[in-house]
């Protein structure tokens, strides 16, 4: 995507990040808070949180503050006591992006275990749904947040192996859709980003023999992120992105 955000676009927005700690959502925490976002970073690691919230105050960024969250264990109520800590400290949400993600074992359908499958739905899908309902309140208080939903080519087509996640993506990508219809007429934008092959630890662990020097880096796709996180987006609703628009899905060649 050919976007030129101004330097500022950010400014004045708070904007909570899920995995923030590693792949695409360091990279997206650090990019939007160089664009002059005050940024929250949820996360599985604290050390790894740590780090990026070290790496916004070195590059001269608003103070972000960190919620360590196992979305593998997560229950609505610790989503709902997590998002009314947050309701004293910050006036509201301009943005979320939800961009945590497990892959789980590619496998045939007829093989996977009901565990792994529990696991990957519990992380994509039934977290999301749960931080979403908790953070919809600060996020309407905006007036005109913007909540992202992190999809992947696989969960526009379905692809032997890649069971559970596929499976994972197509809610993620009606979960998007139904909330981008409630909100059609509030101040809040709802869409969902396909990041296309990035490299990364996850892209790694599902392409082991894949040469990663052909796949573009997270830095690489994130116009598109800043697009959809700023006000330039406004009016945008509903609509599944491309971050890598023409990127044949699969292995690089
Ligand atoms: P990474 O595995 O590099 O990063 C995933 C992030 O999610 C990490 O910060 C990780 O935390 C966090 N996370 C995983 N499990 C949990 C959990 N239980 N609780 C809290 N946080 C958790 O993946 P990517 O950066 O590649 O992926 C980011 C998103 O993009 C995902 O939704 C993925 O499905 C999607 N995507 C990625 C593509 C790619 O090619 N990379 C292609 C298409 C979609 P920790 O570091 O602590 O483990």
């Amino acid at each position: 995507m050919h976007y030129q955000p101004k330097h500022d676009l950010l400014a004045h927005h708070i904007v909570l990040v899920t995995g923030a700690g590693d792949g695409i959502g360091r990279e997206a925490a650090l990019t939007y808070a160089r664009f002059g976002a005050q940024l929250i970073l949820l996360g599985r690691t604290e050390s790894k949180l740590q780090a990026v919230q070290a790496e916004i105050a070195a590059q001269g960024g608003m103070p972000a503050s960190i919620i360590t969250l196992d979305l593998l264990h997560v229950t609505p109520e610790q989503c709902q006591q997590m998002a009314t800590e947050l309701m004293s400290k910050v006036p509201r949400l301009d943005g979320v992006l939800h961009n945590a993600g497990l892959l789980g074992e590619l496998m045939p359908m007829a093989e996977l275990p009901l565990a792994t499958w529990n696991d990957v739905m519990q992380v994509n899908v039934n977290a999301t749904f749960m931080l979403t309902q908790a953070l919809l309140p600060l996020l309407l208080k905006s007036n005109s947040g913007s909540l992202i939903f992190t999809s992947s080519s696989v969960g526009r087509t379905g692809r032997a192996q890649w069971g559970a996640y596929a499976v994972s993506k197509f809610a993620t990508e009606g979960m998007m859709q139904v909330l981008a219809d409630e909100y059609k007429t509030h101040n809040l934008r709802v869409n969902c980003i396909n990041p296309g092959g990035t490299r990364t630890q996850m892209r790694a662990s599902a392409f082991p023999d894949e040469d990663k020097n052909k796949l573009k880096t997270p830095a690489d796709i994130m116009p598109l992120y800043l697009y959809l996180m700023g006000g330039d987006s406004r009016r945008k609703t509903g609509i599944s992105f491309d971050a890598q628009p023409g990127r044949k899905p699969g292995a690089a060649e």
